[in-house]
């Protein structure tokens, strides 16, 4: 279980507005350049691949593969930091929970999940590996 001690900070702008609100609903979403067709996240005004500004919404399948990660074996209590690549392509950096540290392995697969820290009602996306 990931213990939030401190919400990260965030900067809510009317483009990103949308981001928020879905994430309070506990929805993850992406955005879709309609020039190029790609996903990315985090949100932003602008395509990181071919710079257009036609962009829509679409919420995440909550459905990806483990990346990368790595275990903060120093923290109290220890985590999972991790690069989840989504099924629509973008890879984020959140965090595993409820999986046993050791049975985690690059490639599993994932399912989100969301969770909040004390006192927020704003969840967080995290990820659940399923194959433990
Ligand atoms: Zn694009």
């Amino acid at each position: 279980m990931v213990n939030l001690k401190s919400e990260p900070k965030r900067q809510t702008t009317p483009d990103t507005r949308p981001y928020w609100d879905a994430l309070a609903q506990r929805k993850l979403l992406l955005h879709r350049c309609q020039d190029c067709g790609k996903a990315h996240h985090y949100p932003r005004a602008h395509c990181p691949f071919c710079f257009g500004c036609n962009l829509d919404w679409e919420e995440a399948s909550g459905r990806g593969s483990v990346y990368s990660y790595s275990v903060m074996h120093r923290a109290d209590p220890p985590y999972v930091m991790a690069y989840i690549e989504l099924e629509e392509g973008p890879v984020i950096m959140s965090n595993i929970v409820d999986t046993p540290f050791d049975k985690i392995r690059i490639g599993a697969p994932v399912t989100i999940d969301f969770i909040s820290s004390p006192g927020s009602d704003s969840p967080i996306a995290v990820f659940t590996q399923n194959d433990c």
